[in-house]
């Protein structure tokens, strides 16, 4: 019977002349190692082993890692703050945002969040009509 050993290794490029560093047992391990090194790509090995614990077939496969390292879009912050009764929250992503008026305009009945946008160089500035406010 032919079994498939996997492992991971951090890498800097996906060139034939690559930094490569591991093995790991985990992809999160490996993708930890990768970030603490700069490295931008990970590569799973797989090895098919055969019967007389051969390697009958090599496969690997790269994978991108999404950067990280960059600072959070330009210094570009969202704040959340509700006109009903001032509750207030800051967020990195859009999303975040949205999901903290969800639940706020929900345990709140009426309340209405308004959502600003703060950037080193504009300042605070509200975005209107964010929100589907038809419900
Ligand atoms: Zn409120």
């Amino acid at each position: 019977m032919a079994y498939k050993e996997t492992f991971w290794m951090a890498c800097d490029s996906t060139e034939q002349l690559r930094a490569e560093y591991g093995p790991f047992q985990s992809r999160n391990e490996a993708e930890q190692e990768a970030r603490k090194l700069g490295f931008g790509y990970l590569l799973r090995y797989e090895h098919i082993i055969g019967e007389n614990d051969e390697i009958q077939e090599v496969r690997c496969i790269f994978l991108e890692l999404a950067p990280s390292t960059a600072p959070p879009r330009v210094n570009r912050r969202l704040h959340t703050r509700c006109a009903t009764c001032g509750e207030s929250a800051a967020h990195d992503e859009a999303w975040r945002a949205e999901v903290w008026a969800d639940i706020h305009e929900f345990e709140h009945a009426r309340h209405r969040v308004r959502l600003f946008e703060q950037t080193r160089a504009e300042g605070l500035r509200e975005i209107g009509d964010w929100r589907d406010t038809c419900a």
